[in-house]
């Protein structure tokens, strides 16, 4: 077993919390200098720092999942199997759900923590058949998934799009018996537009790539990605990803998790539909009111489709040019313009595909949740869009941004309950913290009354022309003088000069920073509305899987309630959420990306200081250590220590406690410096655990 010597080297200690002095700059500071050590990861207590190596390090073997089994925390170096570890012993010893909480930006590797999170729990629990049927099925969700859900993006090749939380369900025995995923706003925009250097979903390139030309003639598809609108925008092959082998690991994934041939055709069919959709281009004809109204181009692409899902060309024809219109028990059918009909378009090929993602979720869900009902665990693994600044930020980035203000409150909450706890176990005083609280940031995004989601469905809601700006005014005036809100109109009100803030934004200050927000595109988004005539087309359409995404589109369902919107929905889904956590015991994992290149071995400080912040790992490292920095069993802790002095070296006859009381006795440190509770040794500030090492040393 390793020494635990690298615990306490004062250049690049294992654990921030043990930092002296605890700066923004020495944080920074050590994590560069173990990055250049190929130590990728670093603790803060027990939370895990990862800083993205963009290489593959030989640390991942069965040695090494061998060397973290059932290991001592704080005698091996920080590993992420170390927390899975922990996680998963408490989870089947002591009966605790955890959660794993993994969060970063895109590219700083969470998606990879968390699959080496359950490929790790994976390969320590037991290997009967049964038991190896339900891990592969967890473990091929994966593939699956990310044919649909990820895309290339400027920050990753392999970026996901979408949120993802899994609860992996136990046995008593601690053998896994299935799980539940769940999914959060997936990027549906992705469909219709992507910028030059991105992609869109791999599905398409994999597909077209992949698929054998049987299939692709079954599904009327040509080869070629630049015929397709919806792919030509950007870069369509990528080096490195092979599209085909990709395409065929994806098809053996579901097959081991249990899709029917015919299931598979269907969504496939359905994705080739989407791409088409694409195609179908729309021109301009006069009508004989000499109106100008839109018209399908050429028929070809939109027979193809029909063909596909079994729907009358001229029904998706009209759903498509045009719209019915009820007024006063009177319906009357509108054409629509050339840009009406090319928008109606996009939102039916995103609605398609978005609620196309939802289906598989929940299909893979039919397939690993668990059938009986005897008491079982649970280990849930959260892998989310980190905290979002960009130069533009719109209703997505808010939305992001909400969510990961939620993951901070709880993260405090957790990490002081957690502490409060332990205090309580070992019998310690326990002193109350500092910290900052942002629920009046949380309430300002959702208080259900008077919060900004709330303000912006009141908007949605309102009959005749809304726009963004009287959102923005009423904005203004419900939160003039609040100290988390801004504005051009908050500011001159407050005479504030500032320059940088433009009309139609507003800027919220998170616990991370600044984000200024454009409220340009917030009503279409937050609505998500698609034309009534598109979904009952495609609800009259015979194609069962296309057919059963489109319920409202039954028209004797016809519903005059609107469905809720997008930020209603996002936030009961995040509420929802943070009950789940809060009933688990945490467990954190914080990505960082070290460069902007995706380059091995180079580190930025700048970009780090900025995830630092956003991460808030600074505040992290204060309410962990606020009452002690170090803390350890008596047993570890005197084996490391006792040859320091005459009474307890070389051997200690009495209990563990006694000798550590009897060998800090010795060493005469203050006495508010050490605490010692029932089982464990608790030091105050990280200079005297240093002291001692040094005295260790000197020996
Ligand atoms: P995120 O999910 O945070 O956006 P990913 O987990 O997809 O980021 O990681 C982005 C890329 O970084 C991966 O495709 C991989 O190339 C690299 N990477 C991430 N974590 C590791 C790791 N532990 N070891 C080696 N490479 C990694
Ligand atoms: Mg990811």
């Amino acid at each position: 077993m390793e020494d635990a010597a690298p615990l306490l080297d004062a250049e690049a200690v294992a654990d921030l919390v043990l930092l002296d002095p605890l700066t923004e700059e020495s944080l920074l500071q050590t994590l560069q200098e173990r990055f250049r050590r190929s130590d990728i990861y670093t603790y803060i207590g027990n939370v895990v720092i990862s800083v993205n190596p963009y290489q593959s390090l030989p640390i991942y073997t069965p040695e090494k999942v061998q060397e973290y089994h059932e290991c001592n925390f704080f005698a091996v170096k920080p590993h992420i199997y170390a927390i899975a570890d922990d996680a998963y012993r408490s989870l089947r010893d002591r009966d605790r759900d955890q959660c794993i909480l993994i969060t970063g930006e895109s590219g700083a590797g969470k998606t990879e923590a968390s699959k080496l999170v359950m490929s790790y729990v994976a390969a320590v629990s037991s290997k009967g058949e049964e038991v190896n049927k339900v891990k592969e099925q967890l473990l091929q969700s994966n593939p699956v998934l990310e044919a649909f859900g990820n895309a290339k993006t400027a920050r990753n090749d392999n970026s996901s799009r979408f949120g993802k939380y899994m609860d992996v369900e136990f046995d008593f025995k601690g053998e896994p018996l299935g799980g539940v995923i769940s999914n959060y706003l997936l990027e549906k925009s992705r469909i219709v537009r992507h910028v030059k250097g991105e992609r869109n979903f791999h599905i398409f390139y994999q597909l077209l790539a992949g698929g054998s030309a049987q299939l692709l003639q079954q599904l009327k598809l040509r080869q070629d990605c630049g015929h397709y609108g919806y792919l030509n925008q950007g870069t369509s092959s990528l080096p490195g990803m092979d599209d085909a082998a990709n395409f065929r690991a994806m098809q053996d994934a579901m097959k081991v998790i249990g899709f029917s041939p015919a299931e598979v055709t269907a969504l496939l069919e359905v994705t080739a539909v989407v791409l088409k959709l694409g195609n179908v281009q729309l021109s301009s004809s006069f009508q004989a009111s000499g109106m100008e109204a839109c018209s399908i181009a050429e028929p070809r692409e939109l027979q193809e489709i029909c063909e596909l899902i079994g729907l009358d060309p001229g029904t998706l024809e009209q759903a498509l040019c045009s719209r019915t219109v009820k007024a006063r028990n009177e319906t009357v059918l509108t054409t629509l313009t050339v840009p009406q009909g090319y928008y109606g378009r996009d939102a039916l090929a995103k609605n398609i595909y978005s609620r196309l993602f939802d289906w598989l979720v929940n299909r893979i869900n039919t397939s690993i949740q668990v059938k009986s009902g005897e008491q079982r665990k649970v280990m849930g693994v959260l892998d989310i869009y980190g905290f979002e600044i960009f130069q533009d930020n719109g209703f997505e980035q808010f939305i992001i941004n909400y969510c990961n203000e939620k993951l901070q409150q709880i993260f405090i909450l957790m990490t002081l309950k957690e502490e409060q706890e332990e205090y309580v176990r070992e019998g310690i005083q326990w002193t109350p913290v500092e910290f900052f609280d942002n629920s009046i940031i949380c309430n300002l995004i959702e208080n259900s009354t008077s919060g900004i989601l709330a303000m912006l469905d009141e908007e949605c809601l309102r009959p005749g022309v809304v726009n963004e700006d009287t959102f923005l005014t009423k904005l203004n005036q419900l939160f003039a003088t609040h100290k988390h809100y801004e504005s051009k109109e908050t500011q001159n009100a407050r005479r504030v000069m500032d320059t940088s803030l433009p009309a139609r934004c507003f800027r919220i200050h998170h616990y991370a920073g600044k984000v200024t927000y454009n409220v340009t595109g917030f009503i279409e988004k937050n609505n998500d509305l698609l034309f009534r005539d598109l979904s009952q087309a495609m609800w009259a359409a015979r194609h069962a899987l296309l057919r059963s995404l489109f319920p409202e589109g039954d028209p004797q369902k016809v519903s005059l309630k609107l469905p809720p919107t997008a930020g209603f929905q996002f936030k009961s889904s995040v509420a929802m959420l943070m009950k789940n956590l809060y009933s688990k015991n945490p467990n954190y994992i914080r990505c960082i990306k070290p460069n902007d290149t995706k380059s091995a071995m180079v580190f930025t400080p700048e970009l780090v200081r900025a995830q630092v912040r956003y991460l808030g790992l600074l505040e992290n490292v204060r309410v962990r250590r606020a009452g002690y920095a170090f803390r350890q069993l008596y047993g570890p802790f005197l084996q490391r220590y006792k040859m320091l002095s005459p009474r307890t070296w070389p051997r200690w006859a009495g209990s563990d406690r006694e000798g550590a009381e009897v060998l800090l006795a010795d060493l005469a440190y203050p006495k508010e410096e050490l605490a010692f509770g029932h089982t464990k040794i608790f030091i105050r500030s990280p200079r005297t655990l240093f002291d001692l090492e040094r005295r260790r040393q000197e020996r």
